[in-house]
């Protein structure tokens, strides 16, 4: 049996019912045969592989809070710390019901390869919470931040490891978090990103994700020989992803056609109006059903059918297997021939084996996504410094760190004869400077 094949099994067998980190190991692990294989014998002697795909801590907490009747409530807190090879643990936390163990292992493991694909120095990390943000008070998001704060704070620091936000954590939620590390430790240092201004936040971080999927995208289209201007893009998501990416999209010249949230969908013909939307879920927290309410040309459907709106280019910015061979199969049948993953592996791996049989573009999240964290890296370096940049500086350097990510992705697949598998140059490129990392530092 293949290496590889021997070490997926052992990572089902030994990680039960953790059905999404299986997805994302073997996704990886299948793209990185050609290298793993060609270094067989020296990786098997090292235990390369299995070590790699064992986060080096994780940490699992209670996280008890008062909710606003004085009925005690009890969530489960998570912080899986995978890999330190590259740099302190880096990466977000989420809260959502749908949140456990494995799904951060899953998010906790991508995060390693995205980070390093950054250049910059970032292990890699994932947390949360399977607390619901959704309904409740200001209060209550304060109280469960606070106690899962309590906990958290004894494993983290600013050269150590440094959280951010994901799903359901925004400016609101890091500056509770941020408020109670700083009264527990006494410490005034970059611990978290994702900051408030005023509190030694950078600028364009709030919009990093979003800009620099759309700079990717951008670069990826104009080495195929297509450009983003005047075409239909269809994002889906309504949060913080979706929301930067449709302005990017916006001000280089496409059309964003749609946007979803966990109930459905609007489709407006005439263009997404982007302040309705900033209106509607940063200000009142609402549904994107009250865009179609206030917005004349737009029509709102319940339900999942968002990748049945013809368009060119399809940004997946909600979240896990969001986008089904089904879906892949309508893209492509309606006319859409580039994808870019905003979320983290939206794409299911039929989906992905889809796009890359029929000649679609296709760049997957651990690149296109990286522009958040990488923007973290840049507010780490900034809180080190005890300086601000300004919103041009980091702007361009983000630019710059996507324009190099998808050349150091498209070369990796080209080096390994697969040009145009961004998911195997992606992969690749990852994996080869966490390994160099690990192989320096010994066992
Ligand atoms: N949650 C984001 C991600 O998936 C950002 C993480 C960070 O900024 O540390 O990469």
């Amino acid at each position: 049996m293949s290496y590889v094949d021997e070490v997926y099994d052992r990572v089902v067998n030994q990680n039960p019912g953790e059905a999404e980190f299986h997805q994302a190991v073997k996704e990886v692990l299948d793209s990185l045969r050609l290298v793993i294989d060609a270094n067989e014998e020296k990786y098997r002697k090292m235990g390369l592989l299995e070590r790699l795909v064992e986060p080096e801590r994780i940490i699992s907490f209670r996280v008890p809070w008062v909710d606003d009747k004085g009925q005690v409530q009890v969530n489960k807190g998570f912080r899986v710390q995978f890999n330190s090879a590259i740099g302190p643990y880096k990466g977000g936390l989420r809260l959502h019901p749908s949140v456990n163990q494995g799904i951060l292992k899953f998010l906790g493991f991508e995060q390693v390869f995205k980070n390093s694909l950054t250049g910059l120095p970032i292990g890699g990390g994932k947390g949360g919470s399977n607390f619901d943000p959704k309904g409740k008070s200001d209060r209550e998001v304060m109280a469960f931040c606070q106690s899962f704060m309590t906990e958290l704070s004894k494993y983290i620091g600013a050269d150590q490891d440094v959280p951010a936000g994901d799903i359901g954590v925004g400016a609101r939620e890091i500056g509770f978090l941020y408020g109670q590390y700083k009264r527990l430790t006494g410490l005034y240092e970059g611990v978290l990103t994702g900051k408030g201004l005023t509190y030694g936040g950078s600028l364009a971080r709030t919009q990093a994700t979003g800009y620099g999927l759309v700079y990717i995208l951008d670069e990826m289209l104009k080495h195929n020989g297509r450009a983003l201007a005047g075409k239909n893009v269809v994002i889906s998501g309504s949060g913080n992803v979706a929301i930067y990416a449709t302005e990017k999209v916006q001000q280089l010249g496409g059309k964003v056609i749609a946007l979803s949230d966990s109930n459905g969908y609007i489709y407006d013909k005439d263009g997404i109006d982007l302040s309705l939307v900033q209106e509607i879920k940063e200000v009142r927290r609402g549904r994107i059903k009250e865009y179609a309410d206030a917005h004349p040309t737009a029509v709102y459907t319940e339900g999942k059918g968002i990748w049945s709106i013809p368009c060119d280019i399809a940004l997946p910015c909600a979240t896990q297997n969001e986008l089904n061979l089904d879906d892949a199969k309508m893209l492509k049948a309606n006319g859409c021939y580039a994808v870019a993953e905003g979320a983290n592996m939206p794409s299911t791996r039929e989906a992905t084996d889809f796009f890359l049989a029929n000649g679609m573009l296709f760049m997957p999240g651990k690149a296109a996504n990286a522009g958040g964290v990488a923007t973290s890296a840049l507010e780490m370096s900034q809180n080190s410094q005890r300086l601000s940049w300004t919103f041009e500086e980091v702007d361009n350097r983000l630019h710059r760190i996507m324009v190099d990510i998808y050349a150091k992705t498209a070369s990796a697949a080209e080096r390994y004869g697969v040009k145009g598998n961004y998911v195997a140059g992606a992969n690749i490129a990852g994996f080869e400077k966490v390994v160099e990392a690990m192989t320096a530092q010994g066992i």
